[in-house]
């Protein structure tokens, strides 16, 4: 394993990319922005608005998917009380939805808006997201899908034109496709998840009705053909960042974890990240097991990048919690899945890396590698 010199990414990151002196994406994204005329940007975004209120055939000129959260509170304000714009605010509704992030999404309609909520059948969800953890130890996997399509599917039945989505990954997790960067803005480009034609085609072919995932996708082809626009907020606006995100929507009424969280329940530090399902601090244990960094290296190197921690405090905190995950929430998703606790860590592993980990004498997983101390074999699996 192999750390980038500045914030504490390491290279198991699928698709990641350093440079020659060792540095990675997301803190040559961060370095590129110093550089980058926000101006002319904001001016593009201000051109985008308007031609949302011209074109649009609907009482809506965009779409903005939300979970409540920091990123989409301030999407939603932002789109309409900066841009002008008249939103409608489209919720796809998570398995297992916690207290706080119902909590935010009433917070989030009170503060004016009309809101669209949904949910894909619960039964077909729970069959696929057990499929995903025995065959990838990927709960969320499918998860992910109509997060991203519910937007796009309200849109193009109510003819909205411009989808506004909020942080691009490529830019922010540093995985360097140059022709994915070019496109930075454009969200229909990008990563918007796609047609059922190629990420849902595994589950068609085992045999899930097609019909059973039409929340799941969208034809993203045609919709750029109709002339619909996706955008990443990210890209206009410099002052984007997980901490403005977090205050600017705390004014509004967002809360995050309530002060007396334990860290080492959900494996990092920070009480502002992924508060509207347990799922997904289950999912920051497993991706640890697979790849040897959890949710407390992503949050540490956000800070680590905006200058407000040093790297050796982001290991320290790293160190300390990554990979965590209260017995609690594996209990729970064992329940949902309805498999023993025992039958889970059989699962899991199978899929721990071998390379990063082993057992120790109870049985535990615990890493072989120093968290920000490079090792020569250092390539992922
Ligand atoms: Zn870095």
């Amino acid at each position: 394993m192999k750390y980038c010199s500045r914030c504490v990414q390491p290279d198991t990151r699928p698709g990641i990319e350093f440079d020659k002196r060792g540095v990675c994406g997301a803190c040559l994204y961060y370095e590129e922005m110093d550089k980058i005329d926000w101006n002319s940007r904001r001016k593009e975004l201000d051109e985008i608005a308007k031609w949302a209120k011209k074109t649009t055939k609907s009482v809506y000129d965009c779409a903005i998917g939300i979970s409540g959260g920091k990123d989409s509170t301030f999407q939603a304000i932002f789109s309409r009380d900066t841009l002008g714009l008249r939103p409608l605010l489209v919720n796809c509704e998570p398995e297992n939805i916690t207290e706080v992030g119902r909590r935010n999404i009433e917070n989030l309609k009170n503060l004016g808006f009309d809101v669209i909520s949904m949910r894909p059948n619960p039964v077909i969800m729970k069959k696929l997201v057990k499929r995903d953890f025995y065959k990838y130890l990927n709960p969320i996997k499918i998860t992910e899908y109509p997060l991203g399509a519910s937007t796009a599917i309200i849109a193009n039945a109510l003819k909205i034109p411009l989808i506004i989505q909020g942080e691009n990954p490529t830019f922010t997790l540093g995985t360097s496709n140059l022709e994915l960067r070019k496109h930075g803005g454009d969200a229909m480009f990008n990563n918007m998840k796609p047609t059922v034609s190629s990420g849902l085609k595994e589950y068609i072919d085992e045999g899930i009705d097609p019909k059973d995932l039409f929340l799941y996708g969208y034809d993203r082809e045609k919709m750029i053909k109709d002339g619909f626009k996706g955008v990443f907020l990210q890209y206009y606006l410099r002052e984007w960042s997980q901490v403005h995100n977090a205050e600017f929507s705390s004014k509004y009424g967002f809360r995050g974890r309530p002060e007396y969280f334990n860290p080492s329940d959900i494996g990092t530090y920070s009480p502002y990240f992924q508060l509207d399902s347990d799922l997904v601090q289950l999912n920051q244990m497993l991706k640890y097991l697979k790849f040897g960094f959890g949710q407390c290296t992503d949050h540490a190197c956000y800070e680590v990048r905006d200058g407000r921690m040093t790297r050796a405090q982001a290991l320290e905190l790293v160190r300390r919690y990554d990979g965590k995950c209260s017995i609690r929430y594996i209990k729970e998703f064992c329940d949902y899945i309805d498999i023993t606790v025992d039958e889970f860590w059989k699962v899991v592993d199978k899929f721990v890396n071998k390379d990063l980990f082993k057992k120790d004498k109870d049985g535990k997983w615990i890493p072989k590698f120093e968290v920000g101390v490079d090792t020569a074999d250092s390539k992922k699996k």
